[in-house]
């Protein structure tokens, strides 16, 4: 089975948007792949490095998430990055030939300081943070590792320093991993915006049933529809059915394009009945998540046992690449 690598950042409860657009490739990608799924709490320093403490609570919360979402820890590796230390030597080794032009080059990092204005990013760290990506990756000689478009640059800055590495160490110590381009569907947040939470318009994996159904019955529909009488237009003008659109079959979204179309189907039942289908879809996770909470010992061996397992192979391409810089996998 090929490996595939992919990590999230632990900065606070998942929501929707992760739902639908990660953790639900992540589940395909189990079926397929040796998967190694990683909390990347050190990349999450280097933008929260002011409020550190609250980085192991959100690590917490992303395991019980995926956990409950239907990652299978016998079928993927779920790991902690600060666990396994071998991440921080390999991206010491790699810091050390990876030309400083090429991380100022790296266009995710311009646009990252300029939408992070209030948090000051001009820190060693941050320019990094890249160098430390291609250690996570190639730790594991991931050969795929799932992106959006907007990624692809760092993917490219991973193959170069694994090129860089076996070229003047003369072995092909790392493979060059690819990337697993995915649709990802969109999820708006309840005002129309992207859902985030930083935006205050997210629907979180841990909200309560009755949270979900009144944040459904709050999301924005089509403005140009102030009556039940005036028909709508709920492809171009409802926020509510991009959600609809996740939810219902394309039988029953006909049914509620017609309707409200020709003005027979009001807002409210209609989004009565989609937090009906968010709440029904909700609940598995839910269930699975509580029965965690019930049993943390079990949730502790699940994460430490995942840590052994990422370590273990960590330990053995770390020594490999020792073997191809020093000539002594010892050293
Ligand atoms: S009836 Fe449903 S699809 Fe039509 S505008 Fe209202 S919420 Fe949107």
């Amino acid at each position: 089975m090929k490996r595939v690598l992919s990590g999230m950042r632990p900065t606070g409860p998942l929501h929707l948007g992760h739902l639908h657009g990660v953790l639900n490739n992540w589940l395909r990608l189990q079926e397929e792949y040796q998967c190694f799924y990683f909390v990347a709490d050190w990349h999450a320093l280097t933008t929260e490095y002011e409020n550190p403490k609250r980085i192991p609570a959100f690590a917490r919360e992303l395991l019980l998430e995926w956990l409950a979402v239907g990652l299978d820890p016998e079928k993927s590796v779920l790991f902690v990055q600060s666990a396994i230390k071998e991440h921080a030597e390999l991206y010491l080794l790699f810091a050390m030939f990876t030309p400083v032009s090429w991380l100022e080059r790296n266009p995710t990092y311009k646009d990252m300081i300029k939408e992070l204005k209030q948090k000051d990013l001009a820190t060693y760290g941050f320019l990094g943070y890249p160098v430390l990506q291609a250690a996570d990756i190639l730790i594991y000689k991931a050969e795929k590792v799932p992106v959006g478009v907007d990624q692809l640059p760092h993917l490219e800055l991973t193959r170069e320093i694994a090129r860089r590495f076996n070229y003047l160490y003369g072995r092909e110590v790392f493979p060059l991993p690819e990337p697993l381009l995915s649709e990802v569907p969109k999820v708006p947040g309840i005002d129309g915006r992207k859902m985030s939470k930083s935006f205050g318009n997210a629907i979180f994996l841990n909200d309560d049933e009755e949270t979900v159904r009144q944040k459904i019955q709050s999301m924005v529909t089509d403005v140009q529809r102030p009556r039940k009488s005036d028909p709508g237009d709920p492809e171009n003008r409802c926020v509510a059915f991009q959600l609809i659109k996740l939810y219902f079959s394309p039988d029953e979204q006909a049914e509620i394009v017609a309707a409200c179309k020709a003005a027979k189907l009001g807002c409210v039942p209609c989004k009565k009945r989609l937090a009906e289908k968010v709440v029904a879809a909700l609940r598995p996770l839910w269930e699975r998540r509580q029965e965690l909470e019930n049993r943390p010992s079990l949730f502790e061996e699940i994460v430490t046992r995942g840590n052994e397992r990422a370590r273990d192979f960590a330990r053995q391409t770390l020594a490999e690449a020792k073997e191809a810089l020093f000539g002594a996998s010892w050293y």
